[in-house]
């Protein structure tokens, strides 16, 4: 049996990176931050029905004695590092507590590794977002970053962090430049999942408009799920390496607003509003991502269209919204 540490794991990528490992035989401890509100953190394990199966410890990406004292006791094989301060428009809000979580935290957890177990392999959440102000049509592991934001210039950080761990101390550590990935248990601030819980509330008459920023943004949009499976695939390889996550399509903000509000028979244009407030300082207004080797190294390829990602995330807000 193999044992997996993974920080983040009450997030959305933790639960169904858990879920995978569990479904695969491994033991998994799960890294949570200590909450007054320590109860609702598993929520997402919940939802999935994995918390009972995964060993729960406190701990945080800015405390790293707790980190070197978890990896110790944990003898882990794999180490997943998908812990951040992950949303990008509170990153100007936060931009001192973007930088030390989403970055030094980054290193933090490097460095336990380094010194507690240096034979386990690492996955580092690197991001699209580091793309920015993108320096060419589609996006590969060659193309030059250019971040936009506080948060992508704090993973840009951990991104050659991982790189230099990688070529100074000779560590297995991998870092996945994934794409925008969405799922019915992605954070209620992001794009899409604001969209399809709002068409749910307005499709069960609880809510009347939607207030959105820049609807002529384009994202390449792909499933949690999928995006889960590649971050193992990484660590099952015979080398370290750096890795783009996509689909390989862009779609605008707005096309996604028409596919979730189609779903419920609904006309967008009745209950939009553009409000400057969801508009941000710097906007990176295009990704597409090229998974070419991630396909041919790794054999992982997407699985779920968006249109089927945001009706299956328009019924999960539904059925939410029915339960309330
Ligand atoms: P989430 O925001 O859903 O989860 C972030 C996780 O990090 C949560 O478990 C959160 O805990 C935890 N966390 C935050 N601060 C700390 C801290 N100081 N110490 C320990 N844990 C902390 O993100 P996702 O699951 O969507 O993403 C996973 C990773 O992948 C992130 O690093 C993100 O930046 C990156 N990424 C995500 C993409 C996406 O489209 N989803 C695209 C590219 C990269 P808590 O529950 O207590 O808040
Ligand atoms: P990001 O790519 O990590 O920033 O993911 P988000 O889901 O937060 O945003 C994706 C895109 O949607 C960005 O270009 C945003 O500017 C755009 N967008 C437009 N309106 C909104 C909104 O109301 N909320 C959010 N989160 N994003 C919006």
């Amino acid at each position: 049996m193999k044992n997996a540490v993974i920080t983040g794991i009450t997030g959305q990528d933790g639960a169904y990176l858990a879920q995978l490992l569990l479904s695969k035989g491994y033991s998994v401890t799960g890294v949570v931050r200590r909450s007054s509100n320590y109860g609702l953190a598993t929520q997402r394990l919940d939802w999935l029905g994995v918390t009972d199966q995964i060993k729960l410890v406190d701990g945080d990406l800015l405390d790293p004695g707790g980190l070197c004292r978890i990896i110790r006791a944990a003898r882990p094989d794999e180490v997943y590092n998908l812990a951040a301060q992950s949303f990008v428009k509170t990153s100007w809000d936060q931009p001192s507590l973007t930088s030390q979580v989403t970055g030094v935290g980054v290193v933090n957890i490097l460095e336990a590794v380094r010194q507690e177990a240096p034979g386990a392999r690492f996955y580092q959440a690197s991001s699209s977002e580091m793309y920015g102000l993108i320096q060419e049509a589609m996006q590969s592991e060659a193309t030059p970053f250019y971040p936009r934001s506080p948060y992508a210039v704090a993973k840009l950080m951990g991104h050659w962090m991982t790189v230099n761990y990688r070529e100074s101390f000779d560590l297995f550590a991998c870092s996945g430049i994934l794409f925008n990935h969405e799922s019915p248990l992605r954070g209620l601030e992001f794009v899409t999942r604001k969209v399809t819980d709002a068409v749910a509330g307005i499709a069960l008459n609880q809510v009347h408009e939607l207030r959105m920023g820049n609807l002529d943004a384009t994202r390449d949009w792909g499933h949690a799920r999928d995006y889960v499976e590649a971050m193992w695939l990484m660590l099952q390889s015979d080398f370290p390496d750096d890795y783009v996550v996509a689909t390989g399509r862009t779609v605008s903000v707005r096309d996604m607003i028409n596919v979730a509000f189609s779903h419920v028979g609904l006309d967008p244009e009745s209950y939009i509003k553009i409000d400057p407030a969801f508009m941000r300082p710097a906007e990176v207004d295009v990704l597409l991502g090229n998974p070419e080797k991630a396909k041919r190294v790794l054999g992982w390829e997407p699985k779920t269209s968006l249109e089927d990602m945001i009706r299956e995330m328009v019924d999960a807000d539904l059925a939410r919204r029915r339960m309330r």
